[in-house]
C-alpha cells in the first residue's frame, strides 16, 4: 500500500503561544492530516475527510463560533476532492472513506465522495445520529450527511493488534485496514490502522492533538489541554485512549502514531 499524507484543511486558532504553534495571542496553525491509501484491490481508501468543497464554497455553513475560534481557512484547493487530479487520480476511485469520528472537521469531505462506503465505528454513528447533547447539537453538522452515505459500522468486538483491543478490519475490504476503539473525544471516536508491512501507521485522530502528549511525562501545551478537556464527551475513556497510545509508542516504535491537527507530525 501506498500512503499519501495530505492537509484537507488549515486553520488559524487564536492564541497560537497556548497551543504550541505561534507566540502569544497571534493565531496559531493547525491542519486536518488525512491519509489516502492507494490498495491492491479495494482503490483509493480515504481516512478522515476534512473539510470538503461545500464548507469552503458556503463558510457560513460552519457556526460562526468555530469559524471565530479556529480560524479555517477553507481554501477548495487543500479538499480531498481538489487533491485528487495532482495525484493523478480522479473523486470515483476513492471507493472507501474511513473516519475516525464524525466532528465537522473530519467530516466535511465526505459529501465529495457520495458513492464510497463509509466506516466507522458503530458508537460514532449512533451519537452523531442522536445528536442527544447540546454539545453534540453544536459538533455535529447533519448536511455533511444529508447525502445518504453507505455507511459500514462496526462495534466493539476484535482482535489484538500491537497491545491495542478490539481493532476491527473493515468489512468488504482485502487491505489490512482497521479501526481501533480510542473513545473519549467523542463517544465513538476510534483510530485507523493501516498495517502495511513494513511500515504501520495509526492515525489517532482527535485522540491527542500535539506530540509531546506521546512522551513519558510531557504534556500538551496548556491551551490544547484545556480544549481537549472542554470538548471531551468522556474524560476516563480518553485518557484511558492516550495512555493506550503512549504504551503503543513505547513499546513498537516502528509504529508512526499520528494526529489529526499538529502541524509537526504532518511535516515529519
Ligand atoms: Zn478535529
Amino acid at each position: 500500500m501506498r500512503v499519501h499524507h495530505l492537509n484537507c484543511g488549515t486553520m488559524c486558532p487564536l492564541a497560537g503561544g497556548a497551543i504550541g504553534s505561534g507566540t502569544g495571542l497571534r493565531r496559531g496553525l493547525m491542519v486536518c492530516h488525512c491519509l489516502l491509501v492507494e490498495t491492491p484491490r479495494d482503490g483509493l481508501v480515504l481516512i478522515d475527510t476534512g473539510w470538503g468543497t461545500r464548507e469552503c464554497r458556503e463558510p457560513s455553513i460552519l457556526p460562526g463560533y468555530f469559524r471565530r475560534l479556529t480560524g479555517p481557512t477553507l481554501d477548495v484547493r487543500e479538499t480531498a476532492h481538489a487533491q485528487l487530479a495532482g495525484l493523478g487520480f480522479t473523486p470515483a476511485d476513492v471507493r472507501h472513506v474511513v473516519v475516525t469520528h464524525l466532528d465537522l472537521d473530519h467530516a466535511g469531505g465526505l459529501s465529495d465522495f457520495p458513492h464510497a462506503t463509509v466506516h466507522l465505528h458503530q458508537r460514532e454513528l449512533d451519537a452523531a445520529t442522536a445528536r442527544a447533547t447540546r454539545a453534540e447539537r453544536s459538533r455535529y453538522l447533519t448536511h455533511q450527511w444529508a447525502h445518504g452515505p453507505r455507511w459500514s459500522a462496526v462495534a466493539e468486538r476484535g482482535d489484538a493488534w500491537r497491545g491495542l483491543p478490539a481493532v476491527r478490519k473493515l468489512p468488504g475490504l482485502d487491505a489490512d485496514i482497521g479501526l481501533v476503539p480510542l473513545h473519549g473525544h467523542t463517544r465513538g471516536h476510534s483510530g485507523v490502522v493501516v498495517d502495511a508491512s513494513d511500515r504501520p501507521l495509526l492515525h489517532a485522530g482527535d485522540a491527542y492533538f500535539h506530540h509531546t502528549e506521546l512522551e513519558p511525562g510531557r504534556r500538551a501545551p496548556f491551551g490544547l489541554r484545556a480544549f481537549q478537556t472542554l470538548i471531551q464527551m468522556d474524560g476516563l475513556a480518553r485518557h484511558a485512549s492516550q495512555d493506550a497510545l503512549r504504551r503503543l509508542h513505547a513499546d513498537h516504535p516502528d509504529v508512526t502514531i499520528l494526529s489529526a491537527h499538529d502541524p509537526a507530525e504532518l511535516r515529519a
